[in-house]
């Protein structure tokens, strides 16, 4: 499903409306180039899942954790060159662990996801601040709430 949004709020507006929806264990992969609004998109479902406090990127952090209705985790994986990497950062257990997990740059670990997942890509509009969300729903988990997810956003 397809989800246009005019401003950085706009997009975060929609993800903390996902957040209503997110369950332990969930992950969320963020696909899009540099400037899409990865980031803007975590501070909305950060939001959503009732997190207090700044959601940032920092230059030499890879995963942040944060507390809220449901335990997030952030993850960045811009920087990680090797999926080797991600194994040494302990990317399965971040995921199984019963928290809702966020990945930026999601694309780049496609042979490390586990089956269950929602990729969320972001590209660019026509307009200066307008966005295209794309969500594609993979694996039985995030298929069960396919329909649900579609109607809250009105498509
Ligand atoms: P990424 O994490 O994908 O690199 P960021 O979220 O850090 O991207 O930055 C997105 C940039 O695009 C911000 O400067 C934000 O103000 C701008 N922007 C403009 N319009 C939008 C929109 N509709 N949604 C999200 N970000 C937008
Ligand atoms: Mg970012």
């Amino acid at each position: 499903m397809t989800i246009r949004t005019d401003s950085p709020e706009a997009t975060r507006a929609v993800a903390a409306a996902l957040g209503e929806f997110l369950l332990p264990g969930d992950l969320v992969l963020l696909v899009g180039d540099l400037g899409a609004g990865k980031t803007a998109f975590t501070q909305g479902l950060a939001r959503g899942l009732g997190v207090d406090g700044p959601v940032t990127s920092p230059t030499f952090t890879i995963v942040q954790e944060y507390d809220g209705r449901l335990p997030l985790t952030h993850v960045d994986v811009y920087r990680l060159e090797r999926v080797q990497d991600l194994h040494d950062l302990g990317f399965d257990e971040l995921v199984d662990d019963g928290r809702v997990t966020i990945v930026e740059w999601g694309d780049l670990i496609a042979q490390a996801l586990p089956a269950d997942h929602l990729v969320v890509r972001i590209d660019p509009g026509v307009a200066d601040n307008e966005r295209v969300l794309d969500l594609s729903f993979y694996g039985a988990r995030w298929l069960g709430r396919r329909v649900s997810i579609t109607e809250a956003f009105g498509d």
